[in-house]
């Protein structure tokens, strides 16, 4: 397993992308707006926590339509 470096907190962590499969598989696909081509791989605790931010975090949009006031579901 080669051996990197987290692109957001340093943490060292092991890639399996020269391997039959890598653990990041089993996480989300990270919106592709969301990702720097120019960073390197999230260590696991990074790249949940992106993913969280980025299907968690809702849009301007997103936050008033379920901000929606209550009395107009009278
Ligand atoms: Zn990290």
């Amino acid at each position: 397993m080669q051996e990197k470096h987290c692109s957001r907190c340093g943490a060292t962590f092991g890639c399996g992308r020269d391997e039959a499969s890598c653990w990041c598989v089993a996480l989300p696909l990270l919106p592709r707006d969301k990702l720097d081509p120019a960073a390197d791989c999230l260590c696991p605790r990074c790249l949940a926590a992106a993913v969280d931010d980025a299907t968690a975090a809702p849009t301007e949009t997103d936050t008033d339509a379920c901000a929606a006031d209550p009395d107009s579901h009278a």
